[in-house]
């Protein structure tokens, strides 16, 4: 589909291109062959008044038809006319030569250039059908839980009440991993989608940053982990909801991936014209190989969910990623496997 698309776009290229420089050849060529006709015209003029001892102007006249009559009649002869032919038709193949030449390298030029044009919409639509296919994977997997788990249950004549609540809440779990992953798929759509026409507003850091963390505190606590918050007073632009759903990632993934017990810290602070967001925790940590591709779509560093009840997608740091782009900042990582990560967020303080 590609290669098609560039061929197509080479064609419209070339054709564009052909039909200036065809028009210009046009043009010249009817403008040179005047001159020519004119200048051969008073040649033949002047050489013959010279000979017979007429007098000519000193320059070429703009009209020929103006002259003298006896000048006129000297310029009425056939002699240079072949001539005049043969010029015109050697004029006319260079001007063919010199189009076949604009048309081998505005072809070649044109080819490449259509490859560079399209080479954008290449990479999207691959990175698309990619995410499509992950995406699809991705909802298989409980799908087929939930289907396998109620075909067995339906054969299962014996079948009690209290093991019929146990099929029903497994996959009610599947559920709400499907609800999960929908979620996760509309945030990354929306902010991708919509990323140019957010309207970004006076925001305060720390409400949003508390907003986020209070909603998560029942699962810290659940796991016995302490959160700790350290926030100085920030506003920034940005997008209130959009802000409060990247700090939610960053402080969830802590949760998620710290052992009970632990610690996680959210401080905030500025620096220069950013505002510096720091979520650590004393978690399992990211090994380095996993730390360039944990903010890829789908990316599950695989020591981290392997044999988890709640795996996770591999999508909540893309969103996150992307909300930062939205927002002109950047996110860095730094990690040591069993002692923890430390997300630092920057956005600009004003854009
Ligand atoms: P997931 O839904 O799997 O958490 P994410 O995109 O949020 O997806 O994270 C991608 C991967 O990065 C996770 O699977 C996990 O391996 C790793 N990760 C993210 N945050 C942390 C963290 N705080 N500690 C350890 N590993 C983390």
């Amino acid at each position: 589909m590609f290669n098609t698309a560039r061929l197509k776009l080479t064609a419209w290229y070339v054709l564009i291109i052909m039909l200036v420089s065809a028009s210009f050849s046009a043009v010249i060529y009817m403008v040179v062959c005047k001159e020519l006709a004119r200048s051969y015209r008073w040649v033949v003029v002047v050489d013959r008044a010279h000979r017979i001892g007429i007098g000519v102007p000193r320059h070429l006249p703009k009209n020929l038809e103006n002259l003298d009559p006896q000048l006129q009649n000297l310029a009425e002869s056939m002699e240079y006319q072949d001539a005049l032919k043969e010029a015109k038709r050697r004029f006319a193949y260079r001007l063919v030569g010199i189009n076949s030449v604009i048309l081998l390298v505005s072809g070649s030029a044109a080819y490449f250039l259509a490859g560079k044009t399209l080479q954008p919409i290449q990479k999207a639509l691959e990175e698309q059908k990619r995410f499509v296919a992950d995406a699809s994977h991705e909802l298989r997997t409980p799908l087929t839980a939930l289907k396998t788990s109620m075909e067995v249950a339906l054969r299962n004549k014996e079948m009690g009440l209290a093991e019929a609540r146990e099929v029903i809440e497994s996959n009610l779990a599947d559920v709400e991993d499907l609800k999960n992953l929908s979620n996760n798929l509309l945030t990354l759509s929306r902010v991708t989608e919509n990323g140019d026409k957010t309207v970004l507003d006076e925001v305060d850091l720390s409400a949003v940053i508390e907003t986020a963390v209070d909603k998560l505190q029942t699962l810290a606590e659940e796991k016995n982990i302490v959160l700790d918050l350290d926030l100085s007073k920030i506003t920034l632009k940005g997008d209130k909801d959009n802000l409060r759903e990247m700090i939610s990632v960053f402080v969830d993934n802590a949760i998620k991936y710290t052992p009970g017990g632990g610690k996680v810290k959210i401080s905030t602070r500025t620096e220069k014209e950013y505002a510096v967001i720091e979520v650590a925790d004393t978690g399992i940590g990211i090994a380095e190989e996993d730390l360039p591709h944990i903010f890829d779509r789908f990316y599950r560093a695989d020591k981290s969910w392997v044999g988890r009840d709640d795996p996770g997608f591999g999508l909540g740091l893309s969103v996150a990623k992307e909300i930062i782009n939205l927002h002109h900042g950047y996110v860095d990582v730094e990690s040591t496997l069993g002692e923890g990560s430390k997300f630092i967020i920057k956005l600009p303080l004003s854009l």
